[in-house]
């Protein structure tokens, strides 16, 4: 008999990728590793076959596949390139848990076939769930499939609920580090630069979700996420911003009590959590000590300044495909943002000018997510023009 979880990572070669694999290394007699992905740094991927010897390797940019594949020839890896291969090979049954690290609207067809073969998710890619929330959580509950977040918040909200999972939530809180240009007002934040965007105070991550940190897009899209993941309305959803990013986020039950997540900022915990829950595996990282942090504050998210955050609630008002479209701007915007090609406000001002010219459908099906991310992309590049 199988002792072993099999597991996926689509996006090995990112922030989270990276960050589970040095989990997977603490476990051995855990985990085996089938496949690993990446979309265009076939070095690194190469380098993590060798180690790691997966079943499957994918890359996604077909130009590499040569490269991926002479490196491996001696190796009893297959090598597969492009998007359909990444739908086909999280369907393997070897494979138990799908980890998807991928970043954007490209999470989304993977985690379809994942799901539809049955298959347990670790979410890291929010963008599924916000793009597609309500197909995504259905289809799960179809398949029997279970959905584990990955995403510290949620993974705090998770770990929450345990041994609670008949009681009713009155209400979340989602913590938010407000990131680097917390505090700063509207003409303050005229002025700032790519540079300093990327520079979050708390977590080392992705270029992408360091960006919609810095905008609160990235809270805007954890609530959207928090909203499928456990079943809430937008008015049960809260977002406060705490700075020392201590307290991972809060369950309110109907009784009045509050339960909370806290620990050190380090993504390995709730990668580790979704891949082995519901045990607690000994971990070697450092512990929080309370004297290190003489003060955790609290305070309310600008949104005047910060106008995404608006702009999650109101999709999630508006339901269909409106946060389809929202995710889609704000990937082209983020791009422009990181291409130097448009100012950090206008990142909002884009999403919100995609998302009230593009129509809503009600009661999507995954034709109108496609179509709705295909045309808001093409609005967004329109108006960058
Ligand atoms: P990174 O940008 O660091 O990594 C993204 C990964 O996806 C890389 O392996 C990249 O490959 C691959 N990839 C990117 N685009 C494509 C594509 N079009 N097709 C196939 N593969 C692609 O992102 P993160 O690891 O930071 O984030 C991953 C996801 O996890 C995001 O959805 C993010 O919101 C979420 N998340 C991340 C956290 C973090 O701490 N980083 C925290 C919470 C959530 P390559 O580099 O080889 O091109
Ligand atoms: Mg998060």
């Amino acid at each position: 008999m199988k002792t072993k979880k099999g597991i996926a990572i689509l996006g090995s070669t990112g922030s989270i990728g990276t960050q589970a694999l040095d989990v997977l290394s603490l476990y051995p007699e855990q985990f085996e590793l089938e496949v690993l992905t990446a979309g265009k740094n076939a070095d690194l991927l190469i380098e993590q076959a060798l180690k790691f010897k997966p079943n499957t390797v994918v890359i996604t940019e077909e130009t590499l596949y040569q490269k991926v594949k002479d490196a491996l020839w001696h190796e009893e890896i297959h090598v597969y390139a492009g998007e359909d291969a990444l739908c086909q090979v999280v369907e393997s049954t070897q494979v138990d848990v799908v980890l998807t690290a991928l970043v954007g609207y490209a999470g989304l067809k993977p985690t379809i076939h994942a799901i539809s073969a049955g298959k347990n998710i670790a979410l890291a890619n929010k963008e599924t769930l916000v793009v597609a929330g309500e197909l995504i959580t259905q289809l799960a509950r179809e398949k029997g499939v279970n959905i584990y977040p990955v995403d510290s918040e949620h993974s705090a909200i998770f770990q929450c609920l345990v041994g609670e999972f008949h009681n009713k939530i009155e209400k979340i809180y989602l913590t938010a580090s407000g990131g680097p240009f917390r505090g700063m007002n509207t003409e303050q934040l005229k002025h700032v630069s790519l540079e300093q965007a990327l520079k979050h105070p708390n977590w080392s991550m992705g270029a992408k979700i360091t960006i919609d940190s810095a905008t609160l897009m990235n809270k805007g899209l954890e609530v959207i996420e928090a909203k499928w993941l456990f079943n809430l309305s937008a008015s049960q959803i809260d977002v406060v911003v705490h700075p020392q990013s201590i307290i991972h986020s809060l369950v309110q039950f109907e009784d009045g009590s509050m339960k909370a997540q806290m620990g050190l900022p380090d993504m390995k915990l709730p990668i580790q959590y979704a891949l082995t829950y519901p045990a607690r595996l000994k971990t070697p990282y450092p512990r929080f000590n309370f004297l290190d942090y003489p003060q955790l504050t609290f305070e309310q998210p600008d949104r005047t300044a910060f106008r995404n955050l608006n702009l999650a609630y109101k999709a999630m008002d508006l339901k269909g495909t409106v946060a389809c479209t929202l995710n889609a701007a704000n990937e082209i915007a983020v791009d422009a943002f990181l291409n130097k090609r448009i100012a950090f406000l206008e990142i909002a001002q884009l999403n919100e000018e995609v998302m009230d010219a593009i129509t809503n459908t009600l009661n999507p099906k995954l034709a109108d997510y496609i179509n709705a991310d295909l045309l808001a992309r093409e609005k967004a590049n329109e108006l960058l023009k």
